[in-house]
């Protein structure tokens, strides 16, 4: 299994890089993202929002689990977390299968629910402003994608 390691050292390089990430991304792309509280997994979707142009500023779907933007492609943002009681299934399928490209912070928590080919993203805290994203691709499309990001 190849992993792709990418380092960032401020926010901006973080959105930055998750906005050239979206530039490859097309309806039906999953992407999970996993670390602590405060690693950056919502600045990710943030940048990646940029990147599939849309305008409207991404908010942490704490309470909501999903919100949908329109841009370039729709997102669906998650955040799984409160649902780490339940493993609840909120009907993830019609995002994972629909006309939009899917981020899910803490998505372990619904691992059972989610698809085999998907882009796993692990942000680590390597300091107060440094992040340490490791990209491990499932399928064919996310290792042909990550061999393109050339990092
Ligand atoms: P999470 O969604 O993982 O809980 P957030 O993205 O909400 O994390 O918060 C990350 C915090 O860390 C933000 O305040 C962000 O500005 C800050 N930060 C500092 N350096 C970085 C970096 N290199 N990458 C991402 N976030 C960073
Ligand atoms: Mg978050």
């Amino acid at each position: 299994m190849e992993n792709y390691q990418f380092y960032t050292n401020d926010a901006k390089k973080t959105e930055q890089f998750a906005a050239m990430l979206a530039e490859f991304l097309q309806a039906g792309d999953v992407i999970t993202l996993e670390g602590d509280l405060g690693a950056g997994k919502t600045t990710f979707t943030k940048g990646l929002a940029k990147g599939l142009q849309i305008n409207r500023v991404v908010k942490s779907p704490t309470f909501t689990i999903i919100r949908e933007y329109k841009g370039r492609l729709p997102l669906y943002h998650m955040d799984v977390y409160r649902l780490q009681e339940s493993g609840e299934d909120l009907g993830f399928d019609e995002y994972f299968d629909g006309e939009g490209v899917t981020v899910v912070e803490w998505a372990h928590i619904i691992e059972d629910f989610l698809p085999s080919d998907r882009l796993e993203i692990t942000i680590h805290r390597r300091g107060e402003e440094e992040r340490e994203l490791t990209l491990e691709p499932k399928g064919e499309r996310f290792k042909k994608i990550c061999k393109e990001l050339n990092i």
